[in-house]
This record gives structure tokens, C-alpha cells and sequence, in this order.
């Protein structure tokens, strides 16, 4: 009888948009009592775009100099498939700017991105990869970065040759859906944790808007596994909800690997459970699911 009741549940499952892989996700999906939830793309809609620039001492740009650094960002980010990068591409495009070529485009995961422009190595991206380049952030820079990261912005600072010509602040918004689902969770008793390369800034304001307990800022890639597994070793067992290529190796060593449909092939292939549209409510319908269809068995 077990496993026909888990088949029923795994076919119940597909009717409401949520695809599981197999009888066995399904059972772990009732032991859970833990969601670790990637940022990006997953608690927000991850279609960014820039929503103001900063020259190197902090102050707003005029148009003419906002426009430059916005191109020489498109230029570096061409080779991007980050959604940051996507956007500071689409947001020049639709600007009608002009966008230099580079070359040697690199991808720098959790970091930004590097490339030669003009003859000038280029970086754009988070503070901490201007502070490995060696490149000083001048404090009021530093400050007024932090008040926009407070206010929920990812920073995308931008340096030619090792001179800072100013930074993007990039806007994300919170999927209207993911307020309610994170009550539910709680509501069930289950702890909520954000995990995300972003700064603390932007990851606690989305936290803040959306009720999630816990949060773990300016994680890099490498080390998203790791909070998992330190959770698991405090006795909690843990579903990953992420869509990124960073996401997973911590959705493939989470109890349950929960990846959003519109998110990267390497994550859907990671995971337990793929929702099939972009609404956090599904992967709480799954473990509601699984409580149920386990409840019917024993
Ligand atoms: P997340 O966990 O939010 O998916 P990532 O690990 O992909 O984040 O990236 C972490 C941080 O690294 C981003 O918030 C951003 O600051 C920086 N970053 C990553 N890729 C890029 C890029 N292409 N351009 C600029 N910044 C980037
Ligand atoms: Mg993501």
C-alpha cells in the first residue's frame, strides 16, 4: 500500500505544479522542519535593473557621466548570464547606449565579472572583489553604498585599471507570492533561513519584508553547502529552495532540493522537487503534500 499511496501523492503533485522526483522525495518532504531559501531569483522575481549610479566619492552623476558608466557596466557584463549582468545590459540597450567591445570575458562566480577593455583590465562587481583587486573604496563611497544596500540594493561597483569609476545600484523585487508562503511555513513550524551571495543589507531587507527568521549574507558559492550542512548538524533536517548554478551542490546535499522551474538546468537536475511556476505557496503545498499523503500511510 505504501508506495501506491506515494505514487497517488507524486501524481496529486503534477496536478498542482509541482513536480517530485520519485516515492522517496516525497517521504523526505514530511520530515522537514527547516527551509533554507536562496535569495535571488527565488524569494525575489531576480528581473533586476538599475535603479541609480554613484560616482567614486558617493555623490549621484549626471546624465551624461550615469550614461558612460552605465555602458562601460554593459560592456563588461556582455558575456554575462547573471541576472545583475543581464540587467545592466538590458538597461543600456534600452537606453540606446552605445556599448564599447572587451575581451576576455570572466565570469567571476559570486564576485562579479572581469574583462580587457581598451587595453585596460575592468572589473565590475561587489565590494569584496574590488578589495581582492586591491582597489580602495573611499569612505563616503562606503557609506552612501551601505545606506543603498540598507534600502535593499546589490551593489555593482565598476574599476578600470584599478581606478574606481563608480557603482550600480541594482533593484530586485520581492515576488508578490513569497510573503504569504514564508507565514505558512511558519504557521507549520518550520524555521525559514535566506542564503545568498548578496550584502547583508539587501538580503535582511528582503528578509524583513517577507518574515524569514534567519540569514546568511555574502555566503559565496563554494560555501552554500556548508550552512546547510552545519544546520543539518545541529539536528535539523533541511529542504534548499534555489534556482542558480551556486545553488547546487546545496540542493543536492539538502534532504530535499527544491529548484524553481525558470531556474538553471544544473539546479533543476540537482533537486528533489521542481515547482512549475514561480510562487514560493507551491513548495509549501509539497510538504503539506507529503504530511498528508505519509498520514494516509501510517
Ligand atoms: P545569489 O546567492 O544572490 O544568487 P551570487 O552568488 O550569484 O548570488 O552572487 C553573489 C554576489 O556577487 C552578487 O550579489 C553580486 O554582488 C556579485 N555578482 C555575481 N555575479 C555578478 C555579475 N555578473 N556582475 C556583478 N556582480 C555580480
Ligand atoms: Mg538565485
Amino acid at each position: 500500500a505504501t508506495p501506491t499511496a506515494l505514487l497517488a501523492g507524486t501524481g496529486r503533485g503534477a496536478r498542482m505544479g509541482v513536480l517530485i522526483r520519485g516515492p522517496e522525495a516525497l517521504e523526505r518532504a514530511h520530515r522537514i522542519d527547516t527551509v533554507v531559501m536562496d535569495k535571488t531569483g527565488t524569494v525575489t522575481t531576480g528581473r533586476m535593473s538599475v535603479a541609480g549610479m554613484l560616482d567614486s566619492s558617493g555623490q549621484t552623476m549626471d546624465d551624461e557621466s550615469a550614461a558612460q558608466l552605465l555602458a562601460v557596466g554593459a560592456a563588461l557584463e556582455a558575456g554575462s548570464e547573471h541576472p545583475i549582468g543581464r540587467a545592466v545590459v538590458e538597461d543600456a540597450r534600452r537606453a540606446g547606449l552605445g556599448v564599447p567591445p572587451v575581451t576576455g570575458f570572466e565570469a567571476l562566480a559570486g564576485a562579479g565579472v572581469r574583462a580587457e577593455m581598451e587595453g585596460y583590465t575592468c572589473l565590475a562587481g561587489n565590494p569584496a572583489l574590488m578589495h581582492d583587486a586591491g582597489i580602495d573604496i573611499p569612505e563616503a563611497l562606503g557609506e552612501a553604498l551601505e545606506e543603498a544596500a540598507s534600502q535593499g540594493r546589490t551593489v555593482v561597483m565598476v574599476a578600470a585599471s584599478g581606478q574606481l569609476l563608480g557603482a550600480l545600484l541594482v533593484a530586485d523585487t520581492v515576488r508578490d507570492t513569497s510573503a504569504a508562503a514564508i507565514s505558512r511555513l511558519r504557521r507549520a513550524g518550520v524555521r525559514t533561513v535566506l542564503l545568498t551571495g548578496d550584502n547583508e543589507g539587501a538580503a535582511r531587507h528582503v528578509a524583513a519584508q517577507v518574515g524569514i527568521d534567519e540569514v546568511h549574507a555574502d555566503v559565496r558559492p563554494a560555501d552554500k553547502l556548508s550552512v546547510i550542512e552545519d544546520l543539518q548538524g545541529q539536528g535539523r533536517r533541511v529542504a534548499m529552495i534555489g534556482d542558480g548554478v551556486n545553488d547546487a551542490a546545496a540542493l543536492a546535499g539538502a534532504d530535499l532540493g527544491v529548484s524553481m522551474g525558470s531556474g538553471t538546468d544544473v539546479a533543476i537536475a540537482a533537486s528533489d522537487i521542481t515547482l512549475t511556476r514561480g510562487d514560493l505557496g507551491l513548495a509549501v503545498d509539497a510538504l503539506g503534500l507529503s504530511r498528508a499523503t505519509l498520514r494516509t500511510i501510517h
